[in-house]
């Protein structure tokens, strides 16, 4: 039998200050609230996080890369040094943003399996890298934000201090669309990946729009079904696009890892996929700027 191998992305907190026009914290805020409640933590304690590793055997890796970026919660350093002393094979990927310099030189020789930079777009409105109060240019008729002096920084630091993870394959740059104009000179030194946004299965907005086409629905043939995500308090939803929490699947608090993955829902899952998987635009190519224009809220810079 073919073993798949197994990942759990972190979310230690709910709501990002970076507000990236292509992820659905909106979505995201509203439901945690009515379906995994009011009263439950928004950011995850290292109690609750060391809770759910006792119950999580060391062949699934962990991927700081939730639904939120993982240094705005102020204890993640530790739950990296935490993990990696109890031996999980750990990927980061992180805009730097909330991240210490202290904290790095803590972290920085971990042996991550994956190291990825996420850098500020030049195509798509965020809050990555941005100077406060905001300063808003032309640039090649695109409106730009200026980049602070603050991110420069701490970029220039974590290059002057790589530690593990550094001028190997497992080192990462990249952004969504097109790289920051302010950001070029990178390109002279290091690859940078530009990747492309979607829908996060329609969950950019509060009410999906319709299914996708069955020629382009991918549920049932999907490995993200093994690729659940942890929230604040405990609870795994379906995957890195469930960020409507359409598919609460169990809690790590509650029940042990046995429990969860024998669950009828979960297995079920795994065969089949789940509802929102017919909303899923992960097998779908359609991300240029004109189509995205159908996702974008006004007032959006574009
Ligand atoms: S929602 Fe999309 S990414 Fe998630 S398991 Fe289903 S098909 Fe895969």
């Amino acid at each position: 039998m073919i073993k798949l191998k197994h990942n759990i992305e972190i979310t230690p907190k709910i709501g990002c200050s970076n507000v990236c026009e292509y992820c659905p914290q909106s979505t995201l805020i509203k439901r945690y609230k009515e379906r995994i409640g009011g009263d439950k933590d928004t950011m995850m304690t290292l109690e609750t996080f060391k809770k759910c590793l006792s119950t999580l055997p060391k062949h699934v890796g962990l991927n700081f890369t939730g639904y939120v970026e993982p240094f705005l919660n102020p204890e993640t350093p530790d739950m990296l040094l935490y993990a990696y002393e109890q031996g999980y094979s750990i990927l980061l990927n992180t805009t730097l943003m909330g991240l210490k310099k202290s904290d790095w030189m803590k972290i920085k020789d971990i042996n991550f399996r994956e190291l990825h930079i996420h850098l500020a777009s030049g195509s798509f409105d965020e809050m990555i890298g941005v100077e406060i109060p905001v300063k808003i240019y032309e640039k090649d008729g695109k409106k730009v934000k200026s980049l602070s002096e603050d991110y420069y920084d701490m970029l220039n630091f974590i290059i002057q201090n790589p530690g593990n993870g550094w001028g190997q394959y497992k080192l990462d740059f990249h952004c969504l669309g097109n790289l920051h104009p302010e950001l070029d000179e990178l390109k002279r030194h290091f690859y940078v990946g530009e990747r492309q946004v979607n829908s996060r299965a329609m969950n950019i907005l509060i009410e999906k729009k319709g299914k996708v086409p069955p020629e382009e629905n991918i549920r049932g043939n999907c490995a993200r079904v093994y690729q659940n995500v942890l929230l604040p308090d405990g609870s795994l939803s379906l995957c890195c696009q469930d960020y409507g929490l359409d598919e609460v699947l169990g809690n790590l608090v509650e029940s042990t890892w046995d429990e969860f993955e024998n669950s009828e829902t979960v297995k079920r899952i795994r065969e089949e996929g789940a509802d929102l998987c017919d909303y899923c635009e992960e097998g779908v190519t359609y991300t240029d700027d004109a189509t995205w224009q159908q996702w974008r809220r006004p007032g959006q810079l574009s």
